[in-house]
């Protein structure tokens, strides 16, 4: 059987032990913090992310901590609604679209990791500092607090140490320097009354002055009675190191949003109640010619950091190990699994971090700033017809390899909230 040694317990690394052992491989994780806690803020788990959890035998424990997306829409600076589509299986998907706090969905892959594969199936407080390989084997050395090393052999290592990979930074020594996009993110949260149906996804903003996106990640979030509610600033900014943990100021933020008028959330408040406000960087990752050195691939954040929107990092992370996990099984030379791995999946997710640095479907605020000036508009339909924003809808998620039911027939799929209330 074939020892495999991961570096880095994210989600992409979780998972992928998850994925490993249910092809019977006994995996053993090796993460640079001493104690892993439930760090970040909100994740939005797309279809997909969902289809690999239920196939992980998590669901149940998934749908505990999180929420079901029902409704994602979209509003101007002034709080006018401009499109609103279904999520998940209220869209006609075959799974659920939910969003959760990304520290409870990695304790949650990680407590199932002890679970089925052992306690010490994840070694915490030792940082992964280079490889060398052979033609039987890799070695890989570790570096543990007391700043002592170690070096542990392993058939196979699988790298998914995040957007500041130092594997990466071995296997692809020549990349250029990660560049700053000009955008900044404020990531925060507050613990709130749920707004409007409890579970909507609100995109509100002109990209000209700044945007947020605004989710429920938890109900009840810890026995409060309240909903922890994620959201997420960009606008113009100046650039700050790629650290996750980096704190942000509300004050900065507050004044971008003080035309935005909602009849079911008052957006000032939400901000000012926050619990914790983080700095992140957009940061252009290029998009690597390999993932895959030997014995040696990369995975998550380490092969395809791209940019924190929309979902698809997180997800894309997931989806890597059971995509690895069947070629490990199915080829008796690891070196050929982990080609094949490369080959189905590096061009795909490489034109998704592409597309990320756009805007995405996230495009018609722009369009309906530019076509008003960024001033209240009498009648959408006159800004941005149905059908042209459709039709953006249907092309985006066909591209992320969730095609909209009836996007092949060509069927209307988006409706603007109002007129349906007015229909009822
Ligand atoms: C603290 C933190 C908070 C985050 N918050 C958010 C968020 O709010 N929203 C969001 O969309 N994304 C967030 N992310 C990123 C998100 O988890 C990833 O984009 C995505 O889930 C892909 O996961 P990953 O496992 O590839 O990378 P990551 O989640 O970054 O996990 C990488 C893991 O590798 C470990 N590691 C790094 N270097 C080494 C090393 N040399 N040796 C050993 N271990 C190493 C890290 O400690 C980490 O546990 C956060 C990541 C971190 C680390």
């Amino acid at each position: 059987m074939l020892d495999i040694a991961i570096i880095g317990a994210g989600p992409a690394g979780l998972a992928a032990a998850l994925r490993f052992h249910q092809k019977g491989f006994r995996p053993r994780i090796y993460e640079s913090v001493p104690e892993l806690k439930p760090l970040g803020v909100g994740i939005d788990v797309k279809v997909y992310g969902t289809k690999e959890l239920v196939e992980l035998g998590l669901y149940d424990e998934f749908v505990d901590i999180s929420v079901d997306a029902k409704t994602s829409i979209f509003y101007n600076n002034h709080g006018q609604e401009i499109y609103a589509e279904l999520c998940g299986v209220h869209m006609g998907y075959e799974h659920e679209q939910r969003f959760v706090h990304r520290g409870y969905l990695q304790m949650l892959l990680y407590r199932t990791v002890i679970e089925r594969l052992g306690a010490d199936a994840v070694v915490q407080g030792v940082r992964f500092v280079r490889y060398d390989q052979d033609a039987d084997g890799v070695t890989v050395e570790l570096e543990h607090a007391d700043g002592t090393t170690e070096q542990v052999r392993a058939d196979v290592l699988v790298a998914a140490d995040g957007i500041k990979s130092a594997a990466r930074r071995q296997m692809h020594p020549e990349q250029a320097e990660p560049h700053y996009s000009g955008i900044t993110m404020y990531r925060g949260t507050t613990l709130m009354d749920p707004f409007n149906d409890g579970h909507s996804i609100l995109h509100i903003g002109a990209p000209q002055i700044a945007t947020m996106i605004v989710y429920p990640i938890a109900d009840d979030f810890e026995g409060s009675g309240k909903t922890l509610v994620n959201w997420v600033v960009e606008r113009d900014g100046e650039e700050t190191i790629e650290d996750w943990n980096q704190l942000g100021s509300v004050e900065d933020i507050l004044p971008l949003f003080d035309t935005v008028d909602l009849p079911f959330l008052d957006v000032q408040q939400m901000l000012r109640d926050n619990r914790e406000v983080y700095l992140f960087p957009l940061i252009r990752h290029d998009p690597l010619e390999s993932w895959t050195d030997g014995r040696v691939v990369l995975i998550g954040d380490a092969a395809h950091a791209m940019y924190p929107r929309g979902g698809n990092g997180a997800c894309q992370a997931i989806v890597d190990g059971g995509a690895l996990a069947g070629r490990l099984a199915a080829h008796e030379d690891p070196v050929v699994a982990l080609k094949e791995f490369e080959a189905a999946r590096l061009p795909k997710v490489n034109g998704m971090v592409m597309a990320h640095r756009g805007e995405g479907y996230e495009v018609i605020r722009r369009m309906v700033a530019d076509r008003t000036n960024c001033e209240p508009f009498e009648d959408i339909e006159q800004v941005l017809p149905m059908a042209e924003a459709d039709a953006i809808f249907s092309k985006y998620h066909a591209m992320v390899g969730q095609p909209r039911p009836g996007f092949e027939a060509g069927e209307t799929t988006g409706f603007r909230t109002w007129s349906v209330d007015a229909a009822r």
